[in-house]
C-alpha cells in the first residue's frame, strides 16, 4: 500500500533546489559538500512515533542528508536545543484546492507547522474546473478562481504558481458526478458511468492519489453504493485510495461505516473515513461501535483507518445541515438552534459569528425558519455546529487508526472554524502535553509517518537521510492553540521554524514569504 509519490518530472520543477547542490539518496559525494544548515540539540520525533532522542539533522538542497551527531561542514547552524524536530505536518483532510492558487502562501496552514496539504476531500476536487468552481463558491464567495483545463492543467497552474506547502491531491465523485450530471437524483445512464470513470482515470493519469466521496452533500448524496463501488473500482488495479465523508455521521453512523468498508472490499481499494465522529446527541458513543468495525475489518485484511480534528463542533455548508436534518427546534434534535453558528456569510457579515437562537429571536420566527431565510438570501453560508461529546473526540484520538486532518474550510477574513489554522497545534499542547490522551510521539506520527504511509506520500512524513526535507522545530512546552470561535484567526504558538522541501518558510514564528511546494503525485 506504500505507493511511490514523486514530484512530477514532466513540469517545471519550481525550483526551491535550483543553483543547488541537491542530494541524492545513495551519493557519496554528500558528505565532503558542505551543508546548508544543521538543526542542532533538537529533541528528535521522527515520525514513527517511537519516543524522542536527541539528534541533529543536516539538510542539503531539498533533502535531510544526516541524521544523528552532525560534524560536518555547515553554512548555517540552528541551534534547537530544548525543542522539539519533526517531520512538517501533512494535513489529510484539507479543502484547500482553490486556496493553494488564491493564497498561495497559505500562511493560515504553514504557521501551524503544516508543510503537505492533502486537498480534494469530501467529493469536492479541484476539476473538472467548471464543477470545481461552482462547489467551491461557498469557500470563496468573492474571488474568481483561475482557469484550467482538468488535473493536468490544475498540476500546471500550481507548478509554475507554487504554493508554500506541497499538494496532493484527490479527485472528488461529487465533482465528478456534477460535471457529468448536474445535480440529478437518479442512477447514471451507462454513457454517464462511462463518462464518470474517463474523467477519474484523467486525473489518475496527472497523478491524483485517489477518489473523495461526501454523501451528505449535492449531488453525492443521490449515489448509491453500487455506482461508488464500480467508479472506485478503477483505482484497484492502478492504485489510489477511497476517503469519503459517510453517509450519516449520527445514528447512522455505524452503517456508514459498513458501506464504507462495503464500497473498500467490492472496490479492491483502501479506505479512509474523513473525520471520524458521532454527530449529534443522540448518537454520542457510537464511536465505541465504529472503531470496533474498523479494528474487525482490519483483522481481515482490510485497509481502513481515518482522520480526525480536534473540536467537538464541526464546520459546514449551512444548506447541508438543513438538508440532512441535522438540527432542529425540538429538544431531542441532534443539535439545536443555539448549536449552530454562522462562519461565513459574505452578503451579511454581521451574522456572522451569531447562533441561529439569536438569529431566530432577531427575525422573530423558528430556527429552523430563520435558516431556511439565511439560504434564502445568502446560499453559500457556512456554519459551525456544536454536536460532537468530549469523550468520543479523546476516544477517538487515542485509538490507533486515527491520524489527523484539519478539514478547515479556508474562508480566509470570515469566522472560519479555528480547526483551519490550529489543529495540529491543539492536538500537541491541549491534547498531548496537558491531557495527555496520548503521547506527543504518536500525536505526531498521527501527523506525519502515518499519514505519508497511508495516502502513499515517498520520502516524506519521517526524518529520515534521503527524504524531503519538510521539518518543524517547535517548543514543546509552548506549543498552543490560540484560535478561538470568537477569534478563529489567531495562529497558534510555539512554532520556530518550518521548512518545505528544505527551504525556511517560517523563520521565528514568521512567514519568509518562500513557495518551495510541489505537487506530489502517484506515479503510474
Ligand atoms: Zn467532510
Amino acid at each position: 500500500m506504500n505507493r511511490a509519490i514523486r514530484p512530477n518530472s514532466r513540469t517545471r520543477d519550481p525550483g526551491p533546489v535550483s543553483g543547488r547542490t541537491i542530494y541524492q539518496p545513495n551519493d557519496r559525494q554528500y558528505g565532503e559538500n558542505m551543508y546548508d544548515f544543521v538543526i542542532r540539540g533538537a529533541s528528535l520525533f521522527d515520525g514513527s512515533g517511537a519516543p524522542p532522542r536527541q539528534s541533529d539533522v543536516a539538510v542539503q538542497g531539498s533533502f535531510i542528508a544526516e541524521v544523528g551527531a552532525v560534524s560536518g561542514a555547515t553554512r548555517r547552524d540552528i541551534d534547537a536545543e530544548g525543542l522539539a524536530l519533526a517531520p512538517g505536518f501533512i494535513d489529510v483532510h484539507t479543502h484547500d484546492d482553490f486556496a493553494v492558487l488564491l493564497h498561495p502562501e497559505m500562511a493560515f496552514k504553514v504557521l501551524g507547522g503544516v508543510t503537505t496539504c492533502v486537498v480534494g476531500n469530501c467529493g469536492m476536487g479541484a476539476a473538472p474546473w467548471q464543477a470545481a468552481s461552482l462547489m467551491a463558491r461557498a469557500f470563496h464567495p468573492d474571488q474568481d478562481v483561475p482557469r484550467y483545463e482538468g488535473y493536468a492543467g490544475y498540476f500546471a497552474h500550481l507548478s509554475e504558481n507554487p504554493a508554500t506547502p506541497n499538494v496532493a491531491a484527490l479527485a472528488g465523485h461529487g465533482t465528478i458526478r456534477l460535471a457529468v450530471m448536474g445535480v440529478d437524483d437518479r442512477e447514471p445512464t451507462e454513457a454517464e458511468m462511462a463518462a464518470m470513470k474517463a474523467t477519474l482515470n484523467e486525473a489518475l493519469d496527472e497523478g491524483v492519489i485517489g477518489l473523495s466521496t461526501g454523501l451528505i452533500y449535492e449531488p453525492g448524496r443521490y449515489a448509491r453504493t453500487e455506482e461508488i463501488i464500480e467508479l472506485a473500482s478503477e483505482m484497484s488495479t492502478r492504485g489510489g485510495i477511497y476517503t469519503t465523508h459517510m453517509r450519516d455521521e449520527g445514528t447512522g453512523l455505524v452503517a456508514s461505516v459498513e458501506e464504507a468498508l462495503r464500497i473498500g472490499q467490492e472496490a479492491g481499494v483502501d479506505v479512509q473515513i474523513s473525520h471520524h465522529k458521532a454527530a449529534g446527541r443522540p448518537s454520542w458513543g457510537l464511536v465505541r461501535e465504529s472503531l470496533e468495525l474498523i479494528e474487525q475489518a482490519q483483522s481481515r485484511g482490510q485497509t481502513v483507518f481515518a482522520d480526525q480534528y480536534p473540536y467537538t463542533a464541526g464546520s459546514t455548508v449551512l444548506a447541508a445541515v438543513l438538508q440532512n436534518e441535522m438540527f432542529g427546534d425540538s429538544d431531542d434534535a441532534p443539535s439545536t438552534p443555539a448549536d449552530v453558528v454562522i462562519a461565513s456569510c459574505s452578503p451579511h457579515p454581521e451574522w456572522e459569528g451569531r447562533s441561529l437562537a439569536e438569529l431566530s429571536e432577531e427575525f422573530g420566527c423558528t430556527g429552523t425558519e430563520a435558516a431556511e431565510r439565511i439560504l434564502r438570501e445568502a446560499p453559500t453560508t457556512t456554519v459551525i455546529t456544536h454536536m460532537m461529546n468530549e469523550d468520543d473526540v479523546r476516544t477517538v484520538m487515542a485509538h490507533p487508526s486515527t491520524m489527523i486532518g484539519s478539514d478547515g474550510i479556508p474562508t480566509v477574513g470570515a469566522k472560519p472554524h479555528p480547526r483551519l489554522s490550529n489543529t495540529f497545534a491543539r492536538v500537541l499542547g491541549h491534547y498531548a502535553r496537558d491531557e495527555a490522551v496520548l503521547p506527543m510521539a504518536e500525536a505526531v506520527r498521527k501527523m506525519t509517518g502515518f499519514a505519508a504511509e497511508t495516502f502513499g506520500l515517498d520520502r516524506r512524513g519521517y526524518v529520515r537521510e534521503g527524504n524531503y526535507a519538510d521539518l518543524v522545530v517547535f517548543d514543546p512546552n509552548t506549543v498552543k492553540d490560540r484560535g478561538t470561535f470568537d477569534e478563529p484567526t489567531l495562529m497558534p504558538t510555539g512554532f520556530h521554524h518550518v521548512f518545505v522541501n528544505g527551504t525556511e518558510v517560517v523563520s521565528g514564528g514568521q512567514h519568509t514569504g518562500s513557495r518551495p511546494g510541489l505537487t506530489l503525485r502517484r506515479q503510474g
